[in-house]
């Protein structure tokens, strides 16, 4: 997919939900185009005595309802198109949970892999020298992403601080607890999805015990498997980069989650889990009521959408589902749950972190679940009445709950009508 057709995408999704609200055209100018996109070099001394550049980007893509809210991604493809296109989603997403933020992200064109631990240290601190007038508290909150973790966003918070001379752990969510992290972080993208599936099961027509076939077995998906576990699902099939497996009365998600913590692939635990070894394709195709996409973009598409099983996917992954294999999965009657909501349990809780270290009182694990819960539930809900009321897609329907507020806030600063009449 070339880098144009990402960004139109995502712009096709705008449009649709546009032709379903009466809003000012000024709003549809106003969200377009990414607002800001700040791109760097970031020069760091390698291990061996050299010095390296890496290309680094971070777009602001809107702030009209807060400052932006958005991961870095320290990845060899990353391209400005994609942070740009992923900073729209965020907008989307934020405003969707109606959290106070618009939307940002930022990317490293660079394979974490293949840079020691004091390499990527030295590259995430240069990260933050580069962009420290860009970020802050109030302006743009940077989280983990792909392939960047809770030690990474520990140093940034660190350089930040340095650089402005005050403790400022509001500027970047994700951190370590023990540098003002929140709890419940971890599984928190996971949550909110099981907290949305539960919430709507009845009207998704879920049976009572369903089985749920997990793609990508990472930090999203691992958490899925528990939380299903845990309440008597039958997790059917997974599959990781290293392929997929199945076994039709259940997997073992304890043996699966500890397989992994010890460096093994799901293909290489397939005997001791007394599962058969299955194409990436047949996994989609397996037999189940839940499908939950946990691992990239585009993973379901006009080519193998026809053979999903499922009742109803859940996106746990940003974009999994192209635009034609939405339309196929629509025909067939498959509720698709999509990212923007369904995968917002993680900026929801970062959110919370952010509040947290505002105000230097932290609150208790119980406490984060139950705003989660309230949240999911709220706007959750919301969007499932509107697709009903308006015989539209979930999909559909959160971006118009979305935009209906971005509109609000863009259209409360004057519009065309008020200017000229
Ligand atoms: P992760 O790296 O922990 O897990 C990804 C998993 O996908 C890995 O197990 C990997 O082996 C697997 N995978 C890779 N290629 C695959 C393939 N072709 N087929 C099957 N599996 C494959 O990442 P994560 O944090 O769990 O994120 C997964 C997705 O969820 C991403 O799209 C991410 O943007 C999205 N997401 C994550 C969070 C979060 O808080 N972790 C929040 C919002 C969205």
């Amino acid at each position: 997919m070339t880098d144009e057709t990402l960004l139109d995408r995502a712009l096709q999704r705008l449009e649709t939900a546009a032709s379903h609200l009466k809003i000012d055209q000024d709003v549809i100018e106003k969200l377009k185009y990414p607002r800001e996109t700040t791109k760097m070099r970031l020069l760091i001394r390698m291990d061996d005595g050299s010095r390296k550049s890496f290309l680094a980007w971070r777009c602001r893509y809107d702030d009209t309802r807060g400052p932006t809210k958005g991961g870095i991604r320290f990845h060899p493809d990353a391209t400005e198109a994609e942070v740009e296109t992923l900073a729209f989603w965020m907008t989307f997403k934020c405003a969707v949970m109606n959290l106070p933020y618009g939307g940002g992200k930022g990317a490293v064109q660079v394979d974490p892999r293949r840079l020691s631990k004091s390499e990527l240290e030295r590259l995430s601190r240069a990260y933050m020298q580069a962009f420290s007038r860009v970020v802050g508290p109030d302006r743009d909150i940077p989280a983990p992403d792909v392939y960047t973790n809770s030690m990474i966003m520990g140093w940034m918070a660190d350089e930040y601080s340095q650089i402005v001379g005050a403790v400022t752990p509001a500027v970047i969510t994700g951190k370590p607890i023990a540098l003002g992290g929140s709890l419940g972080r971890n599984d928190a993208t996971a949550r909110g999805g099981y907290y949305l599936v539960r919430h709507l099961a009845d009207q998704l027509r879920l049976p009572a015990q369903h089985r749920v076939v997990i793609q990508g077995f990472g930090n999203a998906g691992q958490f899925y498997a528990q939380l299903a576990a845990k309440d008597g699902h039958l997790v059917v099939a997974a599959s990781d980069s290293s392929g997929a497996i199945r076994r039709a009365d259940g997997l073992d998600t304890a043996a699966m989650i500890a397989g992994k913590a010890a460096g093994q692939s799901l293909v290489a635990l397939a005997a001791q889990l007394g599962a058969e070894v299955i194409s990436p394709e047949a996994l989609i195709a397996t037999e189940c009521d839940l499908l939950v996409p946990a691992a990239l973009e585009d993973m379901i598409h006009e080519g193998n959408a026809a053979s999903v099983q499922a009742k109803v996917v859940l996106e746990l992954a940003n974009g999994p589902v192209t635009p034609d294999g939405d339309k196929v999965l629509e025909s067939k009657g498959v509720v698709v749950l999509p990212d923007i909501l369904a995968n917002a349990g993680g900026v929801t809780v970062s959110y919370f972190e952010w509040v947290q270290n505002r105000q230097g009182y932290y609150w208790d694990l119980e406490e984060i679940h139950a705003r989660l819960l309230r949240i999911v539930e709220r706007e959750g809900g919301a969007v499932w009445d509107i697709a009903s009321a308006r015989g539209i897609s979930m999909r559909t329907a959160a971006y118009v709950h979305a935009l209906a507020r971005l509109a609000g806030a863009i259209e409360a600063h004057g519009t065309q009508p008020f200017f000229v009449s």
